[in-house]
């Protein structure tokens, strides 16, 4: 086909499109715990039905222990043609407060273009991507296809790795989309060649054998809150950068946004300055970040006069793909033990960690995208990171060293993933469509 031939064929097909994720949109495929499982199920059932409807010959559903069902299908690859394997989700985050939606959250909404709906960015945008992009091809694929459409990605979403690792030949491919990111800005085009893995730990830090009388024993019993916050700021400077001996600071190669666009972005209120220093690039994308995402200390309502025995911490840090999580983990842990006050009792538990991700110097496919890009939107992609991780990449990274690993995607800055009033743009899909149609051709081409 020749791309005026593909435009087209994405350009008809959108109604049909819309449709499909608006259907897909409607089902809260919520897979977390207290959630109803059977919308889950029926979500994976469609997202088969769209698979087949995609054209392609071999479509099923794979049970994942621990987890929900995926969604797979393949076609064989054209003589000398390469392979691609393409990635998204159906299970969606939880819609939280539903007085904080201005439409229903499972009921999609259109209006000026845009897509309001739990899911309709992330990632359904995703799943309805790649079986527009394959619909353009009426079953004829320049490439070998291999789809695979994850259940359980928003909870505890570790089982498809564990299932891959197990069977790696399921998912061997040239080159790997995954379609779970999107543009800084409508019509802006990047690919995603950064993301920072992670680490968490618990600490907990203990003083005495219970809390006593704060006006019997204040000022002389040693307080476990009181060491446990001097520790936690210990771990950041007065300019708010991590200070945390090893873990050492990086610079993007790539374009990041200015300070006054993620103050915006973020939220941040007027008068409170942002922390850290050097580019937000280079902050967000290719440095450590450290933050406390939970205290167990007594609650404000309730309060007592009391000097306390333990407290509790939640720890989380976001590791640059230059930079090993297991060692940023030591790195945390030993200096939070070193700087302990007092003597004080600590110990930590509960650890995880995940790989970030970089990716290679390019190849074919990176050129082939380039290229389908720079027709879809007008202008060649440039490159941007992603400060959160995503662990089926590194794992992929890790089991096919030599793949093209490609990540783009419809969800852009302001898609509100994971917040209220979630929406898509249909015109951005529409251009994310066609770059993945164009890019099958573009790099079966070579
Ligand atoms: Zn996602």
């Amino acid at each position: 086909m020749t791309p005026e031939e593909i435009e087209a064929a994405v350009h008809a097909g959108m109604p049909q499109t819309v449709e499909d994720l608006e259907r897909l949109v409607a089902i809260p495929s919520v897979a977390f715990p207290g959630h109803p499982e059977a919308p889950v199920l029926e979500a994976a059932a469609l997202t088969e039905q769209l698979l087949r409807s995609a054209g392609l010959p071999h479509v099923r559903q794979i049970p994942i222990e621990g987890g929900f069902p995926a969604v797979y299908g393949e076609a064989p690859a054209p003589p000398g043609a390469p392979t691609v394997l393409l990635y998204a989700h159906y299970d969606v985050q939880p819609a939280g407060d539903p007085g904080l939606w201005k439409t229903p959250p499972f009921e999609p909404t259109r209006t000026d273009g845009v897509l309001y709906g739990r899911g309709a960015a992330d990632d359904k945008s995703g799943v309805i991507t790649h079986v527009a992009a394959l619909r353009a091809f009426q079953g004829r694929f320049p490439v070998g296809v291999k789809v695979i459409i994850e259940g359980q990605e928003e909870y505890a979403g570790e089982q498809l790795e564990h299932f891959i690792e197990s069977d790696p030949e399921l998912v061997r491919a040239d080159a790997m989309v995954i379609a779970d990111v999107g543009n800084p800005y409508i019509g802006d085009p990047t690919l995603t060649t950064s993301l920072r893995g992670m680490a968490a730990f618990t600490v907990e830090v203990r003083t005495l054998a219970e809390a006593v009388h704060s006006g019997s024993f204040g000022g002389v019993a040693p307080d476990a809150l009181a060491a446990l916050m001097r520790m936690l700021t210990a771990m950041h400077d007065e300019a708010g950068d991590v200070c945390v001996p090893g873990l050492a600071r990086g610079t993007f190669s790539g374009q990041g946004c200015s300070e006054e666009e993620l103050r915006a972005t973020a939220g941040v209120l007027d008068g409170v300055s942002l922390v850290g220093t050097g580019t937000v690039a280079d902050r967000l994308w290719a440095s450590y970040a450290i933050t406390v995402t939970g205290l167990d200390v007594p609650s404000v309502q309730g309060a007592i006069n009391a000097v306390q025995a333990v407290a509790r911490a939640r720890v989380t840090i976001r590791v640059p793909p230059s930079g090993d999580a297991k060692t940023a983990l030591d790195d945390v842990t030993g200096f939070l033990r070193k700087i302990a006050p007092w003597g004080v009792q600590v110990s930590f538990g509960d650890f995880a960690t995940g790989t970030g991700f970089r990716a290679g110097a390019g190849g074919p496919a990176r050129e082939a995208v380039d290229r389908a890009m720079a027709r879809a939107f007008g202008q060649a992609p440039r490159e941007v990171g992603q400060g959160g991780s995503i662990p089926l990449v590194a794992s992929l990274a890790r089991l096919f060293p030599e793949a093209e690993i490609l990540l783009y995607g419809a969800e852009d800055d302001h898609a509100s993933i994971h917040a209220p009033n979630e929406r898509v743009v249909l015109d951005e899909l529409r251009r994310i469509i066609t770059a993945e149609a164009l890019f099958l051709s573009e790099y079966a081409q070579g």
